[in-house]
């Protein structure tokens, strides 16, 4: 009964979060709004780059990594997706000049993917050049499978001019068995995710025990390697499995990565008992689309949007 209602809550949010006229209604109404506002300052830094490096260095000074995403995705035209670059670079620069400690995390549908392949390595490049200043990483976020293809290959390509890129890996996907290993071999860092979209009949994996253990076995072949990686997911288990295996292969260059507003204190935990632990923090006005879909993802978390509507 619990499950079903969880199920129906995931679907009713997301929705919801695709639905214009809920969103437009949202947007024009000033007291819902603000409301909602308050639920969705729990999972962003802030509407702008400056109240999100105050939220970065916070991180900063508890002894977390951090990594910035200005939101946004699927981009269909030029002006928007060279709007959105001038964002990352305003964001890249910042990290610069106040020296904070924060990578940068991106869509690539929202720096022009869409547009054309040519105007989203230009736009990745151009950030990459900016971050290596001050020795950051650029981490691309993995999209939907249409996207797969176009995705690893502009990793690819970009990876040879740039050694401050990432990548994120899907466990969920059944190709990735071999797409795997391919990253492997290249020396960009690697974020190892279960996977977020809807894919296909037959493409991927189900969430459930077998998806775990697919995923911690690509989890202990990063460490064991010590290739540079992200273990990210909010499932406990994940978590402390992972640190089964850090104290197993003893690797330096890892961390456990969780959203802003997600299960942080488990997160904190982690950092206090020496573990490396990284806060994505997003930031931006498209908030409701965001809020939406961390709700979705787990509808208890309205109880959470509740109470910080109530206290705040
Ligand atoms: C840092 C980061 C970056 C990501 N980047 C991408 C990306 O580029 N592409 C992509 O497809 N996906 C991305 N994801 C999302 C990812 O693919 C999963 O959809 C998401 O992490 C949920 O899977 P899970 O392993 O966390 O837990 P699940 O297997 O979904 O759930 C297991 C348990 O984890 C807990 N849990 C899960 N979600 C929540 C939540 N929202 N609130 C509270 N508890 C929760 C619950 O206890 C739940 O029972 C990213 C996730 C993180 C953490």
């Amino acid at each position: 009964m619990e499950q079903e209602l969880l199920k129906i809550g995931t679907i009713a949010l997301k929705k919801a979060a695709l639905n214009e006229e809920a969103k437009n209604f949202v947007l024009q109404n000033e007291m819902l709004f603000k409301t909602l506002k308050k639920a969705a300052y729990r999972y962003i830094g802030g509407e702008n780059l400056d109240e999100t490096i105050i939220s970065i260095q916070k991180w900063n000074k508890k002894g977390f990594d951090v990594t910035t995403d200005f939101m946004g995705e699927s981009i269909r035209n030029e002006k928007d997706a060279d709007d959105a670059t001038k964002e990352f670079l305003k964001l890249a620069e910042s990290i610069r000049t106040t020296g904070i400690n924060s990578s940068i995390s991106l869509d690539l549908s929202h720096i022009g993917l869409l547009v054309s392949k040519e105007l989203a390595v230009q736009n990745l490049s151009a950030i990459c050049e900016v971050a290596k200043m001050s020795n950051q990483e650029v981490i691309i976020s993995m999209e939907g499978t249409d996207r797969t293809d176009s995705i690893l290959d502009i990793y690819k390509d970009t990876l040879k001019r740039h050694d401050n890129l990432g990548i994120t890996i899907q466990a969920y996907l059944k190709r990735t068995e071999e797409d795997f290993q391919e990253m492997l071999r290249l020396t960009g860092s690697i974020r190892l995710v279960k996977g977020a979209y809807d894919t296909p009949n037959g493409m991927s994996i189900e969430r459930g025990e077998k998806l775990d253990e697919i995923y911690l076995e690509y989890a202990e072949q990063l460490l064991a390697k010590n290739h540079k990686c992200s273990i990210a997911s909010h499932h406990e288990k994940i978590h402390k499995e992972t640190t089964k295996l850090i104290n197993k292969y003893k690797p330096t260059d890892y961390v456990l990565e969780r959203l802003l507003g997600i299960r942080n204190e488990e997160l904190e935990d982690f950092n206090d008992n020496g573990y490396n632990c990284r806060v994505y923090i997003v930031y931006g006005t498209e908030w409701y689309l965001y809020l939406c879909n961390r709700w979705a993802e787990y509808p208890l978390n309205l109880f959470r949007g509740i109470a910080d509507i109530v206290n705040k």
